[in-house]
């Protein structure tokens, strides 16, 4: 693979390559150059007709070979292959989620892992779905039995953002198609260049043809026609707060059920019988990694009294020495930020901080060792006040605020002083309360004592903005599933079940 660029690739509807309907294509910028590097197919609303035309046929018009209705085991053995053919070009994919996002290496191929695995795990949960069908419902009268199925719920589409541009693709893609559903997958604009490669993967191991449709383009020209498509049977979203709104505004027009996985502005709360170095380390990685750019990190520190001092300072040497460079180089720990527009808004964020009173303790802008690129040092800000800015809304960049507290009471209402519900994290020794404080923040993860890691076992997704529905574990499977309750009449007198008199 030539380092500089990516794979020539076009629209993937039907199990083929096409040209979009219009032929407009979107460079794609290396963030760490600024330079293009290649370009990916622009779609419009003509190419999403095709494509869930094609969904629609691959789902229950495809000749007695529709999605849909294969037996799940089936359906899992395609979703294995996938993986194994994400782990065979696992090399390659994560150069190329490098280039077109600019995370480090070793985070991209951990990303490749993370995708193999997922696809694996919906295999595994889906080949069971016809097992479990017809599940009895215990019901008060002899005359009448019962069961319920659990159906696909049809063709749906899936909208997804850049900053886990593959995994993020999957977390949806692999539990839809283990259900049975057929789907049309808009990725960011940013960040394409792997679900592209995601298509090839499908058409390598011989997907059936329209089980999976791959529209690249711009939000509002590829992106709102799949939502208010009248076939499209849902829309599962992961994105920014403001678009979810305006994705569950155009849904509700069909009474379109939507899941919705949104922004965050999450707290770690940092207590005084921590071990420092430990919780230092745990509270740079829950906001750094991937650049800063994850909708869960947790971006508001929240630090007793007792220890701030010596937290901060030690927090400013580490955040100091974490090796910004070219995502490519060995040891790089963080790269730049995905685009200029992203890096412009985080530089706003930073200098809006400041004209606040904030104090920007550590980092605020390129590092000087580095003469381009969308580069933003580790910043650190502190003098925070909850009316500002920087504390109320989402950087998604490489930016923690920090406030301190003296009571537990206090901490909580701090971390609770968002209209997001993501994620959040306590740090302490004390288990008690490092439980009263988990059951007191409102969100929809916690960690306890680390924070960031996710198993696909587990649910994922937020309360208040942060959005609604959960993905992965079970509750991922249940999402692109349908319950069709039936009740059967079992006595051959057609009056058996009326009351008799007593
Ligand atoms: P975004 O701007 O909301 O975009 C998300 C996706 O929606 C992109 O594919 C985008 O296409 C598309 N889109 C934009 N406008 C649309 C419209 N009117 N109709 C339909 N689709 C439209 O979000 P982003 O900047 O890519 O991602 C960052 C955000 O995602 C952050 O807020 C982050 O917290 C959130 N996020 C949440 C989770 C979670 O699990 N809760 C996980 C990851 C990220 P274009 O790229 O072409 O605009």
């Amino acid at each position: 693979l030539p380092m500089a660029s990516i794979p020539y690739r076009q629209l993937f509807i039907n199990g083929e390559w096409r040209e979009p309907v219009l032929g407009k294509r979107i460079p794609v910028i290396n963030p760490t150059t600024e330079v293009a590097i290649g370009d990916i197919p622009a779609g419009t609303a003509e190419d999403v007709d095709l494509a869930v035309e094609a969904a629609r046929n691959a789902l229950t018009r495809n000749r007695g070979r529709d999605w849909a209705r294969a037996p799940s085991a089936v359906r899992a053995k395609y979703l294995r292959a996938i993986a194994a053919k994400i782990i065979e070009r696992k090399s390659e994919l994560s150069k190329l989620e490098v280039l077109d996002c600019g995370k480090p290496l070793d985070e991209a191929a951990w990303d490749m892992d993370d995708v193999a695995g997922c696809f694996e795990y919906y295999a595994d949960l889906g080949e069971g779905l016809d097992a479990k069908q017809k599940a009895p419902v215990s019901l008060p009268m002899e005359t009448f039995k019962s069961h319920v199925l659990k159906e696909p719920i049809g063709v749906v589409g899936l909208i997804t953002p850049w900053n886990y541009p593959l995994l993020m693709a999957t977390w949806k893609v692999a539990p839809a198609l283990a259900a049975g559903c057929t789907a049309v997958l808009k990725p960011s604009e940013l960040a394409s260049v792997t679900c592209l490669e995601l298509a090839d993967i499908c058409r390598e191991v011989g997907l059936p043809a329209g089980v999976l449709n791959i529209i690249t383009g711009l939000g509002p020209e590829a992106g709102a026609p799949i939502v208010s498509h009248p076939h499209v049977d849902k829309v599962a979203f992961t994105g920014s707060s403001e678009t979810g709104k305006k994705i569950m505004t155009a849904a509700a027009q069909l009474v379109k059920p939507v899941s919705l996985e949104l922004g965050g502005k999450s707290p770690i709360i940092v207590f005084d019988d921590v071990d420092i170095d430990k919780a230092v380390e745990w509270t740079l990685f829950g906001c750094f990694w991937t650049n800063g750019q994850i909708c869960s990190a947790t971006s508001r520190l929240i630090l007793h009294q007792n220890i701030a001092k010596e937290f901060i300072e030690r927090m400013v040497i580490w955040a100091q020495n974490i090796k910004v460079s070219d995502p490519l180089e060995e040891g790089c720990r963080l790269g730049p930020v995905v685009s200029e527009g992203q890096y412009e808004k985080i530089k706003k964020f930073i200098a809006t901080a400041k004209s606040e009173g904030a104090t920007i303790l550590s980092g605020g802008s390129r590092p000087k060792h580095l003469e381009k690129g969308y580069f933003i040092e580790p910043t650190i800000i502190t003098d925070v006040d909850t009316s500002m800015q920087i504390w109320r809304e989402e950087v998604f960049g490489p930016v923690i605020c920090v406030k301190v507290f003296s009571s537990e009471d206090e901490a909580i209402e701090l971390a609770n002083d968002t209209h997001y519900g993501l994620g959040g994290a306590v740090l302490s020794s004390d288990r008690d309360r490092c439980q009263r404080v988990t059951e007191a923040i409102r969100a929809g993860i916690i960690w306890v004592n680390c924070s960031q890691p996710c198993f696909c076992q587990a649910p994922w997704g937020g309360n208040k903005r942060s959005g609604f529905g959960r993905e992965l574990g079970e509750w991922g499977l249940e999402n692109y599933l349908a319950v069709k309750q039936v009740t059967e009449y079992t006595s051959s007198d057609p009056w058996g079940w009326y009351p008799s008199p007593s």
